[in-house]
């Protein structure tokens, strides 16, 4: 359904004096022809059809070996973005001890053991089988089941879950007879996971793995209907650096009930009770919207697309919610909660937008900031010139509406798609078709997301997992005043003497969502547009030729 490049359209447009097209070619001159080609569909100059359509981007497709990008592996997206913020539940990483060492605590799922009565928390551990030569030989079965007793033994958690790494669907370990076998000797929940590092092309095929695993493993394990109105999961929060706290404040503030939440700050009895909800809230659609889908299908709850990035798009996000029950009550609370708090956000974006007004960024992150952080930039006056993606999807940058058009290529087709029915006593549609046809006329979308290029200029270069090379050049080429991405760029990027500011991570800071997030991140970005570090790269015998001197290295 969407549309190919428009060449005439992109012809005449600029961007920051640069003609997008002939920037395009620099960067894919230096390839081979055969990476050129494959590069040349994953790089697009944005252009916005009046209904919305945009060009095709090549996405969620091999990474060309050799180029240095940005991803990591299907373990990762599994156990590293999904399950791992979730407090109470041991997860063992079953293989040699990399992959476990290299994700302990390193993402900043922040936890508060406090808000369960068990005070379950063990995000601090690492737990691995740390597989050796005789495992790889022999099997690792028996150790595994000798590391599920283990940590039952020492730690008697309510849920054990077992993440597969590369080796172990190379040998043939059944983790998931290992796990049932556990499960049946223990009583308590234990699962595995099947996401072996080199599954699917990117952390996106262990969402999908992480999503199909807690459907059929957790969801729908507790029918009891918790107290509170305005019943909400929400879906793709991860809390780092304290943002589903942030956002969390602001639905108690607005009377909100917050199920569940997948997965910042979440426990296993939230999961095993989120189809109780009454509606599904989803900030980041790339890593969840599997789940989101499913418990339509099964259960009947919709789901809305969100953003709590951004004073502006939090106040739309919670009026959505508003708009959603319908009851004055809720509207007239949550109206009341945007007019107390808009005024400080306000304030502080006054404060620092003198400074941050005409400045220019790049963002290539994940499957969702890289997007949602545009609102930001643009409150303080800043322009994106590029963005992209590691791990997005056609419908994370063209919108849901190409769906049907997304092909499966053979990287990607080992990775299960449940076949999810409704559930003959649980389905419970929670609005009627009238009802829904009645909010959708008044604006409310459901099960939709319009994706990042038609919210990005003409133009503007959208470009799929990004390669070390492309970000030197892009940064010879543009200059930009501030980076946005992850560690492994940070400081490349800033031994260009330009600024990068860490998405992932929020460089240790935050939480950016909300309101109070909003008013830190205008804080932060002014910080590093604005500090004097980058005027003193060049050495004062570099700048003025009246005075000679060396460096002692030279
Ligand atoms: S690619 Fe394989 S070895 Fe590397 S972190 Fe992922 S699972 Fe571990």
């Amino acid at each position: 359904m969407a549309t190919a490049p428009n060449k005439k359209a992109t012809q005449d447009v600029k961007l920051d004096s640069h003609d997008p097209e002939k920037v395009k070619a620099r960067l894919l001159s230096k390839y081979p022809p055969k990476v050129a080609r494959k590069r040349a569909k994953q790089i697009v100059v944005n252009r916005v059809d009046p209904d919305g359509k945009t060009p095709v981007i090549s996405s969620n497709v091999r990474t060309v070996p050799g180029l240095m990008g940005q991803r990591g592996c299907c373990y990762a997206g599994c156990k590293g973005v999904v399950l791992g913020p979730t407090r109470d539940i041991i997860n063992i990483t079953h293989g040699p001890i990399g992959c476990g060492y290299y994700s302990w605590l390193t993402r900043r799922n922040q936890t508060d053991p406090d808000c369960t009565a068990d005070g379950h928390n063990f995000m601090t551990y690492c737990f691995s089988t740390d597989m050796q030569d005789q495992e790889i030989i022999f099997g690792g079965e028996k150790k595994l089941k000798q590391a599920i007793q283990e940590a039952y033994d020492n730690f008697r958690p309510k849920a054990i879950a077992v993440f597969s790494t590369c080796p172990v669907g190379l040998i043939g370990d059944d983790v998931h007879a290992v796990c049932r076998e556990m499960k049946a000797k223990l009583g308590i929940n234990v699962f595995g996971f099947s996401c072996e590092g080199y599954k699917g092309v990117s952390q996106s095929a262990g969402h999908h793995i992480a999503n199909n695993g807690i459907f059929k493993h957790v969801v729908g394990l507790d029918d009891t209907i918790g107290e509170g109105k305005y019943r909400i999961n929400l879906l793709g929060e991860y809390n780092i650096g304290g943002d589903a706290f942030e956002i969390e404040r602001l639905f108690e503030r607005c009377g909100i009930t917050m199920v569940s939440s997948y997965s910042g700050n979440s426990s296993i009895d939230a999961f095993a009770n989120s189809h109780t909800a009454d509606l599904n809230l989803i900030m980041c659609h790339r890593s969840i919207n599997y789940v989101a889908e499913m418990m339509e299908t099964k259960f009947g709850v919709p789901w809305v697309k969100v953003n709590f990035i951004g004073g502006a798009a939090t106040a739309k996000s919670l009026r959505k919610i508003a708009q959603y029950f319908d009851e004055k009550e809720l509207t007239d609370r949550v109206e009341a909660v945007i007019a107390a708090e808009m005024p400080a956000v306000e304030a502080a974006c006054a404060d620092v937008r003198p400074r941050t007004e005409g400045k220019r960024a790049m963002l290539f992150v994940g499957g969702s900031r890289a997007h949602h952080y545009q609102e930001l930039f643009a409150e303080l006056g800043m322009r994106t010139l590029s963005a992209g993606y590691e791990f997005g999807h056609r419908d994370d940058y063209e919108g849901r509406r190409v769906l049907p058009d997304i092909k499966v290529d053979a990287d990607s087709r080992n990775i299960e798609e449940l076949a999810i029915t409704p559930d003959p006593e649980r389905f419970n549609p929670r609005i009627s078709d009238e009802k829904k046809a009645e909010l959708e006329a008044r604006g409310l979308q459901f099960g939709e997301y319009d994706g990042m290029m038609p919210e990005m200029p003409d133009g503007t270069m959208v470009i799929d997992d990004l390669s070390q090379y492309e970000t030197d050049q892009l940064i010879k080429i543009f200059k930009p005043d501030l980076f946005c991405a992850g560690i492994k760029e940070k400081y490349t990027v800033q031994k260009h003497g330009i600024p990068l500011k860490q998405l992932h991570s929020y460089d240790y800071g935050g939480p950016y969502a909300g309101f109070k997030g909003a008013v830190n991140f205008y804080h932060e970005i002014d910080r590093m547009v604005s500090s004097r570090v980058w005027q003193y790269m060049r050495a004062p015998w570099q700048e003025h030729p009246e005075l000679s001197a060396t460096y002692a290295w030279e």
